[in-house]
Parts: C-alpha cells; sequence; structure tokens
C-alpha cells in the first residue's frame, strides 16, 4: 500500500491511534465494509490485542461520563472483536452498553459460538460480570486487564443465577421460531424478523429485533441479550447501534429503523427504543409484529 494512501487514510479516520497503527490493521479498519472485527491472523500475540484495546477505546460514545473503556473478545476462530462504551443522552443512565458487553455482542452478532477470552482496558464492573456468566462456561472464561489475567470464577466466586449448559448460552443458543403477523411489507421487515429470531430470551421468552438503515444503504442488525438479573440485559435497538458504531459507517446518518417484537410480548421496548433514537437522529421507529411459531 503506497504511503501517501496510509498517510491519508490515518489523516481522515478521526481516530487519534490511527497514527500509531501498523499499516496492515489500518488497512482493515479504513475499509468501507469493515464491520468491528479483525481476523486472527492480526491478533496472535498479546502485544497486538493490547494495541488492538487501545483503538477500541477510541470507538467510545461518552458524551455523560467521557470515560472510554476499550475491550476486546477474542472468539473461538481466533478472530479479535472490539468493544466499547456507548453513553445516550435524554435517556436514564442505565441504557448504557458497557465495553466487554459491547465486545461480547460484537462477537455474537458475527456467529461466534464461543469467547474464548476477554481483554477489557479497565476492571469488568459488577454488571458486566453478571451479564457474562450468560455465556457457556462462562466461570472458565479469561479476562485479562493491563496484562493481568483472572477467569470469571476468581472475579464472581458466588455467581448469581445458574451455569448456562452447552448449547443454551448467550453465543450458541438455537434460534427462535417467529412468524410475523402482519403482511410482509419490505426487505426491512424481514430482516428485523430475522434478528429477532435469533435473539437470546430465555427469561422473557420475549424475542426482538432492531434494523438500522444508513442513507447509503447498509443495514444494521440487533437483538435482545438477556440477563438472569434482568438489568443487565441488553435491547435489540442497542444492539443494532453498537454494531453500527463499530463499523466503518458510524458516522453515515440513519435514514430508517425497524423494530420487531411478539404481539404478546411480556416485555417489549418499543418506547424505549423510541427515546433512544431520537437522542441520535429524527427517524421514527417502525413497529413489527410477529407471533411465536408455537
Ligand atoms: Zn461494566
Amino acid at each position: 500500500m503506497a504511503q501517501d494512501w496510509i498517510d491519508a487514510a490515518r489523516s481522515g479516520m478521526g481516530l487519534k491511534i490511527a497514527r500509531k497503527l501498523d499499516a496492515d490493521i489500518l488497512e482493515t479498519l479504513v475499509r468501507p465494509q469493515f464491520t468491528g472485527y479483525f481476523e486472527h491472523k492480526f491478533c496472535r500475540e498479546e502485544p497486538a490485542r493490547e494495541k488492538l484495546i487501545t483503538l477500541a477505546r477510541e470507538f467510545a460514545v461518552v458524551p455523560i461520563s467521557g470515560f472510554q473503556v476499550g475491550a476486546l473478545a477474542i472468539g473461538k476462530s481466533g478472530n479479535a472483536y472490539l468493544g466499547a462504551n456507548m453513553e445516550f443522552t435524554g435517556v436514564p443512565l442505565h441504557a448504557g452498553l458497557h465495553a466487554e458487553q459491547s465486545a461480547v455482542i460484537n462477537a455474537w452478532m458475527h456467529g461466534e459460538p464461543a469467547v474464548e477470552a476477554l481483554y477489557v482496558s479497565e476492571i469488568p464492573c459488577g454488571h458486566c460480570r453478571q451479564f457474562l456468566l450468560e455465556l457457556h462456561a462462562a466461570e472458565e472464561l479469561p479476562i485479562r486487564v493491563r496484562g493481568v489475567q483472572k477467569n470469571l470464577a476468581e472475579l464472581m466466586p458466588e455467581p448469581f443465577g445458574r451455569r448456562r449448559a452447552k448449547g443454551q448460552g448467550l453465543l450458541d443458543s438455537s434460534p427462535s421460531e417467529v412468524v410475523k403477523i402482519h403482511p410482509d411489507d419490505g426487505n426491512q421487515t424481514q430482516r428485523a424478523i430475522n434478528a429477532a429470531s435469533r435473539s437470546y430470551a430465555p427469561y422473557s421468552k420475549s424475542p426482538e429485533g432492531f434494523i438500522i438503515e444508513t442513507i447509503n444503504g447498509q443495514h444494521f442488525a440487533g437483538r435482545i441479550a438477556e440477563s438472569f438479573a434482568f438489568n443487565p440485559s441488553v435491547p435489540a435497538v442497542t444492539t443494532a447501534l453498537n454494531q453500527m458504531n463499530l463499523s466503518a459507517q458510524r458516522k453515515v446518518s440513519i435514514s430508517s429503523c425497524t423494530q420487531a417484537r411478539l404481539a404478546t410480548a411480556l416485555t417489549q421496548s418499543t418506547a424505549f427504543s423510541e427515546a433512544l433514537m431520537r437522542g441520535i437522529c429524527n427517524v421514527p421507529v417502525k413497529s413489527v409484529l410477529m407471533e411465536s411459531a408455537h
């Protein structure tokens, strides 16, 4: 790659760390199709992973605290998934997404069946430790913070909840079958339903999907990821915003939003999604109703 192109890419990224990145990492990062992860060839060694955590911090959206946290989830494939905290104005503080959640959700949205290690720039808070218990074999998950490694069992010696059996954790559970009630009126509807069907909703049994479309025609899907303790659960809208934020399209304007939910859902976050999106863009959230196939 020509040096002048690298220099131009670095200056145009809006990421302070870009000047310090190796050319091969930068080349991946500046591709329009970048979706927030690096292939295993870039992150086999510890120094490369440490550098990617510093990069992940740059993706943080922190209008309230100004406190950037970066995370990196190493998937079973060996690929490294970025994670960064997100805060939202105009809604309660607990609407925020933590970097550890962001990285694990990023790995999940890319189809990773397991996370084999988690790197974080700060020690995980109690909320994140609780969220991570949704992974199968969570207690053995190595968590590395500034060169010190512990597993989740050490950080969470008296866990709340029960272990997720193999095939029933956040990353490895099977899709649920949902069908829509109203006639299909476009691809966006089907995308939202597809996203919902891959939800992790073992506690409410109320899957939901969310699709963000950008003005340049890109789509970002989100789905709900629940926690046994309820509060650390991540709604579909937040998952979709996370995937957009970690991608090369994070600064592109949003043109439409679609949410799919069960008509009979005990819990649903349409009002929350609308409040959240109102603070981000002036685009209404279209709601699609589904019914369970069972
Ligand atoms: Zn946290």
